[in-house]
């Protein structure tokens, strides 16, 4: 079928949940679902980034809990993101897709640093670029990174592919039956609702910058529907 896309550039946020299909580490079957859905949308000409989450092996503030310094565990958690990332580019490779893998954490033997300007140039000759290591910063979560990547990078909409959600609700849809999705919410109704599907910080940052966010079940087949710009999860929006 034709395929006639309604962005040209995107930021995709890919969880940590994603790549440990729910559990620790990475499952090799899982990325490679992924890798086949982001690599149907770049054959049909979109040009894609991901930023990639750490969930599945560590979160900084729930080590801190545990008794650990919040910036070593923060850093833990950041490099955790670069595992996810190069299992990515693994499996996209080997469908013969192109890729980079640019860190915020300089590590010159597994990734390129962080080049903004080199990053426009790998997504216009159709490499996908993976950025890992969330901004480098203790204290920000990897959706508040692909928020700012996005804008960096001039991307026309920040994509937030789920698991085990597929759309913002009004209450925790596995606690509560009765939880409504919402199509399309304004970024000032997201905060002022407490809504945890995604980081506070990156909602505002989107909306100061009038940037919209589509969040979406990773089913098959559905990063090309959002990328058709069919209504698919929930659309934050201006
Ligand atoms: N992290 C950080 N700074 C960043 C991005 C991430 O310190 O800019 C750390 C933080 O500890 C976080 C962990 O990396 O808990 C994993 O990232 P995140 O929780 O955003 O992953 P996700 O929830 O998307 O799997």
């Amino acid at each position: 079928s034709p395929f006639d896309p309604a962005y040209h550039r995107v930021l995709l946020k890919l969880s940590g949940e994603v790549f440990g299909g729910g559990k620790l580490g990475v499952d090799p079957d899982v990325v490679n679902s992924i890798a086949k859905q982001i690599a149907e949308v770049v054959r049909a000409g979109v040009q894609v980034a991901v930023v990639v989450g750490g969930g599945n092996f560590f979160r900084g503030a729930e080590l801190q809990q545990r008794g650990m310094e919040r910036n070593r565990a923060d850093y833990m958690g950041m490099l955790g993101t670069v595992m996810n990332c190069l299992a990515l580019q693994d499996f996209l490779e080997k469908l013969g897709v192109e890729t980079r893998v640019q860190t915020a954490i300089t590590m010159g033997q597994v990734a390129e640093p962080y080049i903004p300007r080199k990053a426009d140039r790998h997504l216009a000759k159709g490499r996908v670029v993976i950025f890992g290591a969330g901004s480098g910063m203790p204290y920000f979560s990897t959706d508040t990174v692909a928020a700012q990547r996005a804008l960096e990078i001039g991307a026309e909409a920040l994509l937030m592919g789920k698991q085990g959600v597929d759309g913002v609700y009004d209450s925790d849809p596995k606690k509560n039956p009765d939880a409504v999705k919402f199509d399309q919410l304004s970024y000032d109704d997201f905060l002022a609702r407490g809504l945890r599907v995604a980081d506070a910080t990156a909602i505002s940052l989107a909306r100061d910058n009038a940037l919209p966010i589509v969040i979406f079940g990773l089913a098959e087949g559905n990063i090309a529907r959002v990328v058709r710009g069919e209504k698919l999860g929930t659309v934050v929006a201006p």
